[in-house]
């Protein structure tokens, strides 16, 4: 490496974005609804949603019209200050969550969303050992990437935190002899999104909540994804558990970054004054938009809606052919279809015809609608993905 020049000189286009990941090769424009539109004009049917952000689709015109005037008003007021639209989102959020949660930090990706988990567990517990999933996916700061379990995300960056260790996700015998000893957390996504849409037999999470709370371990629940996506407002919701920590993000202000954790009474009642703090976190603008999401999320008719709409897509893709079609698991508008072949060929293919999909591991076509998405759209984008793997399976 040779020494910079002691006399800087500026400028001159040489900064790009560091390439992190394979692109897309189209740049997108604009965005109504569950519809994108690239520099050129084209139009793409959209199931990713920004990775399962733009629940409401892109550019919601409630979602606008806040951010709209709260921009107007006053976009940003650090958190040392009181604010009336972030008061409206704790309100917006709270009526929709277990009554035990309480307590609600602020912060600005699910990454660091899990950072808080981390450290909230540590403090109420006085025990550094974590547990945490084979194919989990928590995020890519140090302590989140430390609970994340690919090697290709970790290995480049370790040591990590230590204390952490993975066991297999849906195994409740692996995970009760991972307990003995002192642990201070669980942390498990109720289906996991990036591993492919690994959807756990039925009592997998209430046996996890019973086995933290024989061990006095925290269960940690990260609902980043799975956040209002499976048809009720948490994925944990469909077996009445209640975690003592849950980590919401994503989709929870449409697309702006805000990201929360929240906790129980006792659990927030451990973590001393300054034990977090983010310059951006909770501002009023993100909260404007998050308040006017979560209160659209909030309405039990988009729940049904989205079982509707996910049934209906469970039914189109299970009569895929099974020569090509591993198995197609989800819950709601969480989709995955393991195939028997390598995912990405198919997901360019989707894309050349004007529908965006997304991978999850190397075989997994993941399919993360926007919530509002109809029913006729959908159809339209499930029947041109169907026609592309069963080209793939004659092929
Ligand atoms: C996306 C995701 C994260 C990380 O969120 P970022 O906002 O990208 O930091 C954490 N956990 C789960 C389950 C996720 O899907």
């Amino acid at each position: 490496m040779t020494a910079a020049s002691t006399i800087p000189t500026v400028g001159g286009g040489a900064l790009r974005p560091m390439s992190l990941l394979a692109g897309r090769s189209i740049s997108l424009v604009s965005g109504h609804g569950s519809t994108l539109v690239d520099a050129t004009g084209r139009e793409y049917i959209d199931l990713v949603s920004n990775y399962g952000v733009n629940v409401l689709g892109h550019a919601h015109p409630a979602v606008t019209a806040a951010i709209t005037e709260q921009a107007a008003l006053l976009p940003s007021a650090h958190q040392s200050f009181g604010s009336p639209v972030r008061d409206a989102f704790v309100a917006a959020l709270g009526a929709t969550l277990p009554r035990e949660l309480t307590q609600v930090c602020f912060v600005n990706s699910g990454s660091e969303a899990l950072e808080v988990a981390i450290k909230l567990a540590r403090v109420a517990t006085g025990r550094t050992r974590i547990i945490a999933m084979h194919r989990g996916y928590h995020g890519r700061t140090l302590g989140a990437l430390s609970l994340t379990s690919a090697a290709a995300y970790r290995d480049p960056f370790a040591p990590l935190l230590p204390g952490v260790v993975h066991v297999p996700y849906d195994d409740l015998a692996a995970l009760e002899e991972a307990l003995e000893g002192r642990v201070a957390a669980v942390v498990v996504e109720p289906i996991q999104g990036e591993a492919g849409v690994r959807v756990p037999h039925h009592g997998y999470l209430r046996g996890v909540r019973e086995l933290c709370s024989a061990a006095g371990a925290l269960l940690v629940t990260d609902e980043v994804q799975t956040g209002f996506r499976t048809g009720s407002v948490l994925a944990a919701d469909h077996d009445r558990v209640v975690p003592d920590i849950l980590c919401l993000g994503k989709g929870i202000a449409n697309g702006l970054p805000m990201a929360v954790t929240v906790c129980t009474e006792a659990v927030g009642a451990s973590m001393p004054r300054g034990g977090h703090g983010s310059t951006f976190a909770g501002s009023p603008l993100v909260c404007a938009a998050g308040a006017a999401t979560v209160g659209l999320l909030a309405d039990p008719a988009l729940s049904a809606r989205v079982r509707a709409s996910g049934a209906m897509a469970m039914e189109r893709l299970a009569v895929l052919p099974g020569a090509i079609v591993r198995e197609v698991r989800g819950r709601g508008l969480m989709i995955g279809i393991d195939l028997r072949t390598p995912a990405g060929p198919l997901i360019a293919e989707a894309q050349r015809r004007g529908v965006l999909v997304l991978g999850a591991g190397r075989t997994v076509i993941r399919l993360l609608p926007p919530l509002v998405i109809d029913e006729v759209t959908l159809a339209t984008a499930l029947d041109c993905l169907a026609e592309i793997i069963e080209g793939a399976a004659a092929a």
